[in-house]
Parts: structure tokens; C-alpha cells; sequence
């Protein structure tokens, strides 16, 4: 049964810790009740670091003219997609900053050069701001932007750049960022045009509860309308080489293990019609991971071969399929690779 505004904040707010994660696991349970917890096998390849949104919480984006700067060619995007495809990968997660140098037909091209070679591969690829920064480029709504990159190749969309749903909250850590109308724009579009997406959540900056659960509300209410997100993943803001934390005033200011839980928690138990909520090994590390298994998350998300831009904030867990599978098992699980879709390839 569903759960209103009033109650979500008041779980957020008061419900006791162990109490949240025993809701949020029966709801898990009811959902997912085979047991079994996944994980998708792929690479982050960010294609840019040039972005010209500079939020104050990212630590990855470089301007044009930085001696860091770069845009990847073809041998090295290649070599990439080989050695994912060497670790049983499915997927590649395409993402960039806004690069005013690579216009919507250098987006088209590599990704039909990728399907050319790579048919087999899911493309993941291009977070609502890439999405709306292109259309606005190339004088083009938001669904005739996103037709021709799905036309072109594209698979699905991350659901990266939500942040929090709050205009108040992305004016003050991410102004030039795409406003929270806009990003839900881009996801209905697509999952208008039949393109599956996911959802995340970047919590532990300057925002209220109030304002995390505004977010979960618009997320259920899309979800309502389209049902296009396979899953929900909320993530704590990690603070380190960023501009944020400095305006935070802190020192290591970021959400605690324990708001990480009552979030999730929450998150599991409000967004009733999402079925999938993944736990953020990124950012908590695995043993966090863990216990999230048992405050609503079942899906351990990728084995992130690489990733660029939680390591840019100095949060770097190495961590290999093995361990995401041990991990999961010893958490009392049945470990199994999915892909995008959430079809199950392989048991372990
Ligand atoms: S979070 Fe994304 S949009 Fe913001 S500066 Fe970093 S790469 Fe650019």
C-alpha cells in the first residue's frame, strides 16, 4: 500500500532505524521474493571531461583549455568496449560533461560506430543535462534529440543530473544545471519513445527532507504516468576535491552510514512502483553495500570496471565482479548478473 508525503517525512524524520529497515525489507521481499540480488557487468566511459555546467559538488569537470582536458577517439573508446566485453560485460554506461566542441553529430557518429562494432552492447548513455544541453545546441526538442540518438544507437538513459528534484537546492549547488522540470522532461520523453531509464538521488548537500521526499514524489508520480525507470538509486554527496565542500564549510561533511539507510529505506518503501533500488557501493563501500540489502536495496548495481568521477572526489573503492559476488553472498543471497533490463543472465 502506498505511503503519502506526510508519512514519508515522518518515517525520514522519526522512524526508528532497525524499524525502516525491517519495512523496507518485507517490501523487498514481496517484490523480489526469489531471493536473489543483481548486478550489471559494465564500464563507465566518459567520452569528455570538458563540462560547462562546473557544479560545486563535481570534482571531474576540467574547462576546454585545461592540460587535463580531453575527449576520447575511437582507439581508445574501442579499447575500452573490448575489455569490457573480455570481463563478460553487457553494458557500457556512455557519459561526458557539456562539451561545447562536440556537437549532436559527433554524439550520432560515435554511436553508430560503437553499434557498427559492437551490436551486442547495451549503450547506457547520456544523462539529462547531455540530453537537454544537445537539444539546445541543435535548435531541437527535447523528443527529436533523443529520437536521433536512439536511432543512432542509444539503448537507455541514466538517470544522472537529478541531484535533488528542487530548484531551491540546484540553484545553490549546481545554477547552471538543468532545473528539475527540465530533467523530467528528458526522462518522460524517453520513456515516451520506448527507452527504459533509471533515477537517482544525490542527497547529504544543503538539501531538507522535505525536499528528499518532493523527489521521491516526482519520481512515483512519472513512474505512474510512464513506467519507464527499472530502478531508483539514491547516493550520498561525496564532498572530497569539490568546490561544495568548501561552502559546506566541513571538513568531511557527508551523510552518515545511517541517513544512508534511513534514505534508502525510505526510498524502498515510497516508491512502490519502482521495483528496483540498488545500493551504492561507490559511495558506501561494500560492507555498506551489504547492510543495504537489508534496508531495501536488492541490486548491487554495476561492477563499474572503471569509474572516473566519484574517484575525482577522492572516494575510490576497488573493488572486482568476484567481490561484488561474494559480497553478495555472504550478505545471504543469491548472486546473479543481469543486464539493463533487469534480465537475469547467470546465477552464481
Ligand atoms: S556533475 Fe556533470 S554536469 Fe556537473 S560539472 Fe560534473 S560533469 Fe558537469
Amino acid at each position: 500500500m502506498s505511503i503519502g508525503r506526510k508519512e514519508a517525512l515522518r518515517l525520514l524524520k522519526k522512524g526508528e532505524l532497525l524499524e525502516l529497515g525491517r519495512m523496507a525489507d518485507s517490501m523487498r521481499k514481496d517484490l523480489h521474493p526469489e531471493n536473489t540480488v543483481t548486478f550489471v557487468v559494465d564500464r563507465n566511459i566518459n567520452y569528455t571531461n570538458v563540462c560547462l555546467n562546473r557544479c560545486s559538488f563535481c570534482a571531474f569537470w576540467r574547462r576546454e583549455d585545461a592540460s587535463d582536458a580531453y575527449v576520447l577517439g575511437r582507439e581508445e573508446l574501442f579499447g575500452k568496449i573490448d575489455e569490457t566485453l573480455e570481463l563478460g560485460g553487457t553494458q557500457i554506461l556512455l557519459q561526458g560533461g557539456l562539451n561545447p566542441s562536440l556537437s549532436l553529430r559527433f554524439h550520432m557518429d560515435m554511436l553508430k560506430d560503437i553499434k557498427r562494432r559492437y551490436p551486442a552492447i547495451n549503450i547506457h548513455g547520456y544523462s539529462p543535462p547531455e540530453i537537454a544541453y544537445f537539444a539546445e545546441r541543435s535548435s531541437l526538442t527535447l523528443r527529436e534529440t533523443l529520437a536521433v540518438l536512439k536511432e543512432a544507437g542509444l539503448d537507455s538513459v541514466p538517470g544522472g543530473g537529478a541531484e535533488i528534484l528542487s530548484d531551491r537546492v540546484r540553484e545553490a549547488i549546481s545554477p547552471r544545471k538543468i532545473k528539475s522540470g527540465r530533467w523530467m522532461s528528458v526522462m518522460r520523453e524517453a520513456h515516451r519513445l520506448g527507452m527504459k531509464t533509471t533515477a537517482t538521488m544525490m542527497f547529504g548537500s544543503v538539501e531538507t527532507p522535505e525536499d528528499i521526499v518532493g523527489h521521491l514524489e516526482a519520481v512515483r508520480d512519472l513512474q505512474g504516468e510512464t513506467g519507464g525507470f527499472t530502478a531508483f538509486i539514491p547516493w550520498s554527496f561525496q564532498p572530497g576535491n569539490t568546490k561544495l565542500r568548501k561552502q559546506m564549510k566541513v571538513k568531511h561533511g557527508q551523510a552518515t552510514a545511517v541517513e544512508y539507510l534511513r534514505v534508502l529505506a525510505v526510498s524502498r518503501i515510497f516508491l512502490d512502483n519502482v521495483s528496483n533500488i540498488q545500493a551504492s557501493w561507490v559511495t558506501q563501500g561494500l560492507k555498506m553495500a551489504q547492510v543495504a540489502l537489508r534496508f531495501g536495496a536488492n541490486d548491487f548495481g554495476s561492477t563499474m570496471i572503471e569509474e572516473n568521477v566519484v574517484a575525482s572526489a577522492g572516494v575510490s573503492y576497488r573493488v572486482s565482479k568476484d567481490d561484488i559476488i561474494q559480497a553478495i553472498a555472504s550478505a545471504g543471497f543469491r548472486p546473479a548478473q543481469r543486464d539493463t533490463r533487469y534480465n537475469i543472465i547467470k546465477y552464481f
